[in-house]
C-alpha cells in the first residue's frame, strides 16, 4: 500500500482533538457484532507529542481489538471455554466449584477488554484477597449461615465468620482456569495475547508428608486387622504398595496375578457429583507392582473368604469383581470418602494424629530410608519420573544418601597413625 495513503487510512480511524487544556485521542476499534455498537478506545494526554504517540499505540491496540470479536464479559468466555474443555470428571468438578465460588463472583461481569488491559493488576489483587480470606469478606463481622433462607442458626450451628486464606494450591488452580480460558480467547481471535501470563502467583508450598512412625504403623495395621479382615487387607496394601486410595478401591481380581506375585494398578475409583467413576489412574499409566509372599498369602486368604461367602449366596467369584466391596456380589467398589472416615475413626481411637493418605507417604519413605533408589520408588508410586518423588520426599532421600555415604568407608582400613 502507498505509505501516504496508509497514513490517511489510519487518520480516519483515529483522531486527536483539544480537550480541557490537553488532547484527547480516539480510535475506532470496529463494531461489536452482538450489540452493533462502535468500540472506541480513548486516552487523554497533556501534549501534542504524547498525543501522537498515544495515537500510534491505540491504533495498534485497535488492530488487535478488531480481531476481538465481542465486548464479551469474562464470565461469557468462561462458559464457552468450559463447555468445550475436555478434562477428567474430577477435574471438571473442581473447576466448576472454583468458578462458582470464587472466579465468577469476582470476575464474571468484568468485560474482557478491561481484564485484558489490566490483567496483572486485577488478578494479583484478586489472588491477594483470596490469600487473606477465601470468601473475600470486607473485614466486617458477619455470620456464616449454613443454609439459605429462614432457618434456626443454633440448630444448624451457624457461626461468626473467621477469615481463612484460600490454599495457595487452590489459588494456583484458579489461575490455571483463568489463564486457560484467556488462552482459548487468543486461539479464537478474541484477544491478541494472553494477559494472565504477566500475573504473579502465590508460591507453591513444599509438600510436607507426615508418615506415621514404624511403631504407629504397626499399631494401625493391628487395629485394622481387628476390625475386619477386608479392611485390614486394604490398609496393608496401602502400606506395602503405596497405591492411592481410589487405585486400591478400583482393584478387581483380574488385576492381581497371585502366581507371579504382581499387582497391576490400572484404574482409579473416584466419586464426583454423587456418582462413582472407575477411571484411568492419575498419571494415565498402568503400573505393575511386585508384591511379597506375605502379601500374596493375605490376598489369597481374602479371596478364599469371598469365595466362601459367595458360595453361601449361590454365586461364583468372577475375575472382574472388585476386591474391596460393600456389596454382597462385589460388583461395586467401596466409597472412597467412607474409607477415609473409617480410617480416621480408627486412628483417632488409637490416639494417632494421621490420615489415610499418609500411608502412601509411609510406603515411600520406608523404601527411601531403606536405601531403595529414587527411580524404583517413583515407579511404585506411579509418579511420572523422579522429580515429583524428590519434591515430596527430599528429606528422606537425604537420609538414604547419608547411609550411602558410609557404606564404602565402613570397610576400609584407617591410616596407621589415626588415633581413635
Ligand atoms: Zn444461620
Ligand atoms: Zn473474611
Amino acid at each position: 500500500m502507498d505509505p501516504a495513503r496508509g497514513k490517511a487510512e489510519s487518520r480516519r480511524r483515529g483522531s486527536i482533538r483539544p480537550h480541557y487544556g490537553g488532547f484527547q485521542v480516539r480510535v475506532t476499534a470496529g463494531v461489536d457484532p452482538t450489540t452493533g455498537e462502535r468500540i472506541i478506545l480513548h486516552e487523554t494526554v497533556a501534549t501534542r507529542r504524547e498525543a501522537e504517540r498515544a495515537l500510534t499505540r491505540l491504533l495498534a491496540e485497535a488492530d488487535a481489538w478488531k480481531s476481538a470479536r465481542t465486548k464479551a464479559s469474562f464470565g461469557a468466555l468462561l462458559d464457552r471455554w468450559l463447555a468445550g474443555h475436555e478434562v477428567a470428571i474430577t477435574t471438571r468438578v473442581t473447576y466448576e466449584s472454583l468458578i462458582r465460588n470464587h472466579i465468577r463472583p469476582a470476575l464474571g461481569t468484568v468485560p474482557l477488554t478491561k481484564l485484558h488491559r489490566g490483567a496483572a493488576e486485577i488478578l494479583e489483587s484478586f489472588y491477594g484477597d483470596l490469600r487473606r480470606c477465601g470468601r473475600r469478606c470486607d473485614r466486617r463481622p458477619f455470620v456464616e449461615h449454613r443454609a439459605p433462607g429462614v432457618h434456626d442458626c443454633t440448630e444448624l450451628g451457624c457461626a461468626p465468620h473467621r477469615c481463612r486464606p484460600l490454599a495457595a494450591s487452590s489459588v494456583r488452580q484458579i489461575h490455571a482456569i483463568i489463564s486457560g480460558a484467556l488462552s482459548a480467547a487468543v486461539r479464537w481471535g478474541w484477544l491478541p495475547f494472553n494477559p494472565a501470563e504477566a500475573a504473579r502467583l502465590p508460591a507453591r508450598l513444599k509438600p510436607q508428608p507426615h508418615p506415621p512412625s514404624a511403631r504407629d504403623a504397626a499399631r494401625i495395621i493391628e487395629a485394622a486387622w481387628e476390625r475386619d479382615a477386608e479392611f485390614g487387607l486394604y490398609v496393608w496394601l496401602a502400606m506395602v504398595t503405596g497405591a492411592r486410595r481410589g487405585e486400591l478401591l478400583a482393584l478387581r481380581w483380574h488385576h492381581i496375578d497371585l502366581d507371579a506375585a504382581i499387582l497391576t494398578v490400572r484404574r482409579n475409583y473416584v466419586r464426583a457429583n454423587g456418582e462413582g467413576h472407575d477411571k484411568d489412574t492419575k498419571s494415565h499409566q498402568m503400573r505393575r507392582l511386585s508384591i511379597d509372599a506375605a502379601t500374596v498369602e493375605l490376598i489369597k486368604r481374602h479371596r478364599a473368604a469371598c469365595e466362601q461367602m459367595f458360595a453361601v449366596l449361590g454365586f461364583e467369584i468372577e475375575d472382574d469383581q472388585y476386591v474391596f466391596s460393600a456389596e454382597p456380589d462385589h460388583t461395586r467398589p467401596r466409597d472412597p470418602s467412607s474409607m477415609t472416615r473409617r480410617y480416621g475413626r480408627m486412628v483417632k481411637e488409637l490416639g494417632i494424629d494421621t490420615h489415610l493418605h499418609e500411608l502412601r507417604h509411609y510406603s515411600a519413605t520406608e523404601l527411601l530410608t531403606a536405601g531403595v533408589d529414587l527411580r524404583t520408588v517413583a515407579g511404585r508410586l506411579g509418579h511420572g519420573d523422579g522429580t515429583t518423588t524428590l519434591r515430596h520426599y527430599a528429606a528422606w532421600v537425604t537420609t538414604a544418601d547419608q547411609h550411602a555415604a558410609s557404606v564404602v568407608s565402613a570397610h576400609l582400613p584407617r591410616p596407621p597413625h589415626a588415633t581413635s
